[in-house]
């Protein structure tokens, strides 16, 4: 079976013809840089955070997980710098108007006017939102109730000024997971080294959302701080890079050729970092960071003692060596990891003449495990033997089973092809009238084989 060029609108109209991914409100015209998951979507988005979890937390003796809250106090953002230096560089075109993400244009002429020489000075942008905490917000519309005369009156006051508290929606969950280190030190006194892994939603004010889900304004991360003594970070990130190596091709199933492992060099480099690899993976759009691992020293925690007064340091369980520890932190974004199993996973062939799309998803990711379906949905005998069948596989593969009995048998198998499903099992006339043995055919071969449905797995 060969291999396909995937394009972005290949992936997207695919992702929204079979509930996978919807542009976020489309009923009112969408919102820019928000998407809505259909139940195949969030199924492969569970499926790949859970293997995440499963691989970096679970299976680990030296893992710890947090749920932090998304609004954070103020001072978190002040003390991570992410208040001065979390901005991207804005212009305007001065002709229509339109601003772009400086850094993302790649000539002197506007993308959307097409006038050339036209952007104005580059400013700096800050892409966390801010909101307000408590009934506190200057532009709300307060409405009074008083007794008249005639009785009750409602009165609007509207822009009543009063004082503000500002909060922002957290811009990466990795601070959720600093300020609970001392937490979680004080709590279970693990060894070092340690990790703390959190999942949770984040968001950019990104200046153009754009290339489908890869950059959104409201995502999720997948991060773990991983706690070390400084004189180790060698050894331990060399050990990082190749498990998330491991991770992406073995778990994820992502197209090795397509992946590069990207030295981050000068102005690149975060402020808070001293090493920074990002794996980089060739998307539909081009080749762009899947995610990010980054040695960032005791910055974090050191900034946090600083600012907030309260100690950081680790003391070593028997001894009085205490230190503040230092951190290796790989950073991944779901929807770009979802973005990058889908992409490796597309291919396009031909049977029987006609052109076939299809998502080679590995087994274990495939939101549908089995497809079930009687031969013909109008004999009661079919539709009995394939209910119990669907039944048998539902009860091992809860909530990865579909029975589809729509269309003939080809429309089908197409449709299941689509959405990755690695087998169909179809139940006919043999299978109640023989020797009870149901027909699966496999996704990728298109082969078929009969087989007793209790030896699936
Ligand atoms: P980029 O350079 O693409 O803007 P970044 O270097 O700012 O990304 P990090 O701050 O390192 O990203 O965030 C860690 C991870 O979070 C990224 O590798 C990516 O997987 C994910 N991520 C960041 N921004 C977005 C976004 N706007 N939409 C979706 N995922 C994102």
């Amino acid at each position: 079976m060969s291999k396909t060029e995937v394009t972005l609108d290949k992936l997207s109209s695919l992702a929204k013809r079979r509930g996978f991914i919807y542009q976020g409100s489309e009923v009112y015209g969408g919102l820019s840089g928000t998407w809505d998951y259909g139940p195949l979507g969030l199924k492969l988005k569970k499926n790949i955070e859970n293997l995440w979890w499963r691989t970096f937390v679970d299976e680990r003796h030296d893992m710890y997980g947090v749920d932090a809250a998304i609004l954070m106090n103020q001072k978190v953002w002040q003390a991570s710098g992410h208040m001065e230096t979390f901005t991207d560089p804005l212009v305007e075109c001065g002709n229509c108007k339109a601003r772009f993400r400086e850094d993302h244009l790649n000539s002197e002429v506007c993308p959307v006017c097409g006038k050339a020489d036209s952007m104005g000075e580059s400013r700096q942008f800050n892409m966390m939102f801010e909101t307000t905490i408590g009934p506190v917000n200057p532009r709300t519309t307060f409405v009074e109730k008083s007794k008249s005369s005639s009785g009750e009156v409602e009165q609007k006051i509207s822009f009543k000024e009063l004082p503000t508290s500002l909060v922002y929606l957290r811009p990466e969950t990795a601070q959720g997971i600093f300020t609970n280190y001392k937490n979680v030190v004080d709590s279970f006194y693990p060894d070092l080294p340690f990790g703390i892994a959190q999942i949770g939603k984040a968001f950019r004010n990104e200046i153009s959302p754009r290339d489908f889900v890869f950059r959104s304004r409201e995502f999720n991360q997948m991060e773990i701080e991983y706690f070390i003594r400084e004189d180790n970070w060698e050894a331990e990130f060399a050990t990082w890079q190749s498990d998330i190596k491991d991770f992406l091709i073995k778990q994820l199933g992502l197209d090795s050729d397509k992946l590069h492992e990207e030295d981050v060099v000068g102005d690149e480099l975060a402020h808070y970092s001293k090493k920074t690899i990002d794996f980089n993976f060739d998307f539909p759009h081009g080749s762009d960071e899947l995610l990010g691992l980054a040695y960032r020293t005791n910055f974090d925690l050191k900034n946090i003692q600083d600012n907030s007064g309260k100690s950081m340091e680790y003391r070593v369980k028997g001894s009085d060596d205490s230190f503040i520890p230092h951190v290796i932190e790989p950073s991944f974004g779901l929807e770009r990891a979802l973005m990058a199993v889908l992409t490796s996973a597309y291919r396009e062939d031909e049977v029987e003449g006609k052109t076939r799309t299809y998502l080679a998803l590995p087994e274990h990711l495939a939101p549908i495990r089995y497809a079930v379906s009687p031969l013909l949905k109008n004999k009661p005998e079919l539709v009995d033997k394939a209910r119990e069948v669907y039944k048998l596989l539902h009860d091992k593969h809860p909530g990865r089973v579909m029975w589809d009995d729509s269309g003939n048998i080809g429309k089908r198998y197409r449709r299941q092809d689509e959405i990755g499903t690695p087998e169909c099992v179809v139940i006919d006339f043999e299978t109640i009238e023989d020797d009870g043995k149901v027909t699966v055919r496999n996704r990728d071969t298109t082969r078929q084989k009969r087989t007793l449905p209790e030896k699936l797995d």
